[in-house]
């Protein structure tokens, strides 16, 4: 590992290697740092990307690190643990101990899903407890599905899974009583909806068999699915003052950018689910790659003005 890079990419998801693909092979120095847990980690395969349908999430991060490699780029398995100075003079310090300098840094570590705490919920994350019908919805087609409301989206949400199965059961889990609008439409869609706080999974042989409520009842399900409060992982921007704010969403807290990446603080660049809090992999990658090229072209006009700056003066200038 070198001291100085152009760009240090911290984290080694889809945003960040496509990120650090597109600066690589504009013969950047590029760093990518990353700590090797990819959102999708528990999920057996992407879906819904076009090319890679089902591939496993570790096996396209590993084509992806040979690409970048493949241009020169270095990746290395750290944390970053802060980032401090100004564009063109960054530290950003790893929890091996090592502090590397960069003009640039693009930020695309990722979010943390906030599940409820309802026992067995983290447990079957990615497997039988899943939260979006792109992702997993025809892998869990025709079974009996229960959604269990966190907040505003639980009906949106009922009425996604209902494309893809026939058998959805609503669990209010003490949210407010349903407006009537929403109710009839989810009785005119053949959804049951179910009130009372869930209080836990039931898990048999592996696999859920129920959802039970705080009262003892136990409604047969074989899959959940869950709107889970996302926020973006980027502890490590504090001393550059940069922390995540409130989505207009509401899906949770993002690090606010413009469309091409650029954040508030000069210098540093976000993509991929740390900014787009419902980008899929395919998004999330086209994302880093722009960021990626924009910052190419940064660098390209910072070093026209000084190579400008830097010439001797001519006859009659
Ligand atoms: C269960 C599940 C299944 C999914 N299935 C699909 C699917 O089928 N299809 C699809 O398109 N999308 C799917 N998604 C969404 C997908 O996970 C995201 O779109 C994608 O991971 C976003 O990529 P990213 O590069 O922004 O972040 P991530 O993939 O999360 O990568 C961020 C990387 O940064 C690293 N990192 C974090 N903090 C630091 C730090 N301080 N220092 C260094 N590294 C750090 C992390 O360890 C991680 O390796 C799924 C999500 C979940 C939760």
């Amino acid at each position: 590992m070198d001291n100085a890079y152009d760009v240090v990419v911290v984290g080694g998801g889809a945003a960040g290697l496509n990120g650090a693909l597109m600066l690589a092979r504009s013969r950047r120095s590029v760093l990518v740092v990353d700590a090797g847990q990819p959102r999708n980690a528990p999920a057996e395969g992407v879906h819904g990307m076009l090319g890679h349908d089902g591939v496993p999430p570790a096996e396209l991060l590993a084509r992806g690190r040979d690409e970048v490699r493949r241009y020169g780029a270095e990746i290395v398995d750290a944390t970053v643990e802060t980032v401090t100075g100004k564009e063109g003079s960054f530290a950003v310090t790893l929890d091996d101990g090592r502090t590397v300098e960069a003009r640039r840094v693009l930020v695309t570590t990722g979010l943390v899903d906030e599940l409820p705490d309802i026992e067995g919920m983290r447990a079957r994350w990615g497997r039988d407890v899943v939260h979006c019908p792109y992702c997993h919805g025809w892998e869990v087609r025709d079974q009996p599905i229960g959604v269990v409301a966190t907040g505003s989206m639980a009906v949106h949400q009922a009425l996604l899974f209902r494309q893809l199965s026939d058998d959805v059961v609503l669990f209010l889990n003490d949210q407010p009583d349903l407006p009537d609008d929403d109710a009839e439409q989810l009785a005119a869609r053949g959804i049951t909806v179910v009130t009372g706080a869930v209080a836990g999974l039931q898990i048999e042989d592996d696999q859920i068999t129920a959802v039970r409520l705080a009262d003892g009842t136990a409604v047969a399900r074989s899959v959940v699915a869950v709107g889970a409060r996302t926020a973006a992982r980027v502890p490590f921007l504090e001393h550059l003052g940069l922390s995540p704010v409130e989505h207009a969403s509401g899906m949770g807290a993002h690090v606010a950018a413009d469309e091409v990446g650029r954040t508030e603080v000069p210098g540093v660049w976000v993509a991929g689910n740390a900014t787009d809090l419902s980008a899929q992999v395919g998004a999330a990658a086209a994302a880093g790659a722009m960021a990626g090229g924009q910052i190419n072209a940064d660098l390209v006009a910072e070093e026209a003005r000084a190579a400008v700056e830097a010439r001797p003066l001519r006859m009659g200038a």
